[in-house]
């Protein structure tokens, strides 16, 4: 399958979200809001490093249809998932108690009740495109569809940039996972037609132009179909490596070290492991200043061997990739790509591929066929068309 079936459907999933709702609780909703999910073009493991990243919006969206209520109760259901309507009281909500998906939605209720807004219930509905487990972080995307709706339905008068810190910290309180603020900013805060720098130490944002459609550019997203078991303990080694090296530097985060200065500070650590995690982090963060240089001159073909830089990065220096994901942006790259690397957090998940729309079923079918020659199973391919962030759609 190519990844241009694999868009978006056009038949307005509005409406069938509004048509949900009316059937499931007997009147229509007050709103429907969106929001997508996200792929990240450049900057891996640098957000905890106080560094750059740089993730666009997909056209894949979660479409929410929501009512106020009054009297406490939040009934929530999705399209998405087997089962009847959800139904949780807003003053019994507690972090770590809901491992369902609706402790997504609920999680946001609870920290915006937390922080002292008053939320006193709702009707929610929702169906979301953006595909689970491809590592398009679709968890946000439901989280920020329900702080914009919640928001523009109580009048609470938060900015983007606040509804993005809510959304993390349902994920990181309410749900339990510990993610970082990039994948709620970029569905909050993303426009389209550009890839979005985020500066992870003091949340500051900047639309860096990235319109692919004009320039006769696609980016792919390659699903790899896997995830390899040791991704959890090897994301904490990266850490405290990291974290060892900017000790053993004097630098209170990495993202302290001018890319100027990286072979002298690599020639000063002693601990081959550190060097290389090191060498990782500044590169990567050199790299996001040099892709944003390009797309600033118009010069997005350009990027291309900045991005497979950032995967001989990934894979040599933080060990982070699989062959499966080495596969993908090797046969891309010789079948005509313009550059790819792995994308996410690692040992599995998805690639990004910038290709000449011309080139792009070329591609697609060689890292098919190559998976297939490889005995792995089919990837999935999507069009990360740069979209346009949460919005209010009825
Ligand atoms: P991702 O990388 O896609 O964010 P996560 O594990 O963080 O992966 O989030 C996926 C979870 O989000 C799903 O297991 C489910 O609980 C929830 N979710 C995502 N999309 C939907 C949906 N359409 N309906 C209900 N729950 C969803
Ligand atoms: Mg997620």
């Amino acid at each position: 399958m190519g990844a241009q079936q694999a868009e978006q459907p056009a038949a307005g999933p509005e409406q069938q979200v509004r048509d949900g709702f009316e059937k499931l609780y007997g009147a229509a909703p007050e709103g429907v809001w969106a929001a997508p999910g996200r792929v990240n073009l450049i900057g891996e493991y640098t957000d905890f490093n106080e560094g750059f990243v740089m993730p666009l919006a997909l056209p894949h969206t979660a479409v929410a249809a929501f009512s106020r209520r009054d009297d406490g109760v939040l009934r929530l259901h999705s399209a998405d998932i087997e089962g009847p309507v959800v139904e949780l009281h807003v003053d019994e909500l507690a972090p770590l108690t809901n491992t369902s998906w609706a402790a997504y939605p609920a999680g946001v209720v609870w920290v915006l009740r937390e922080a002292g807004h008053a939320v006193t219930g709702a009707d929610i509905h929702l169906a979301s495109t953006v595909p689970t487990g491809a590592g398009l972080s679709s968890s946000a995307a439901l989280e920020v569809v329900t702080a914009l709706a919640l928001n523009d339905l109580f009048e609470l008068g938060l900015t983007r940039p606040e509804l993005a810190r809510i959304s993390q910290r349902a994920e990181n309180d309410f749900v339990g996972v510990p993610c970082g603020i990039m994948d709620q900013t970029a569905s909050a805060c993303a426009t389209e037609g550009h890839a979005l720098h985020l500066d992870c130490r003091d949340l500051s944002i900047r639309q860096i132009p990235f319109d692919l459609p004009a320039q006769g550019l696609q980016l792919l997203v390659v699903d790899s179909r896997v995830k390899h078991a040791l991704g959890d303990g090897a994301y904490a080694e990266r850490r405290e490596g990291c974290e060892e090296g900017a000790r053993q530097l004097g630098v209170p985060f990495l993202r302290d070290l001018p890319y100027e200065d990286l072979d002298a500070a690599l020639a000063r650590l002693s601990d081959e492991r550190v060097r290389r995690y090191v060498r990782h982090v500044v590169s990567d963060d050199h790299r996001v200043d040099e892709v944003i240089a390009l797309l600033d001159a118009g010069d997005v073909r350009a990027i291309g061997p900045v991005l497979t830089a950032g995967h001989t990065s990934l894979r040599d220096d933080l060990r982070i990739s699989c062959p499966e994901l080495d596969l993908v942006v090797a046969t891309a790259n010789e079948a005509g790509a313009l550059g790819a690397r792995m994308t996410g957090g690692g040992f599995g998940g998805s690639a990004v591929v910038l290709v000449e729309t011309a080139d792009a079923d070329t591609v697609t079918k060689a890292v098919e066929e190559a998976f297939a020659a490889a005995g792995y199973t089919a990837p999935r391919l999507f069009l990360a068309v740069p979209s346009e962030g949460a919005r209010r759609v009825v």
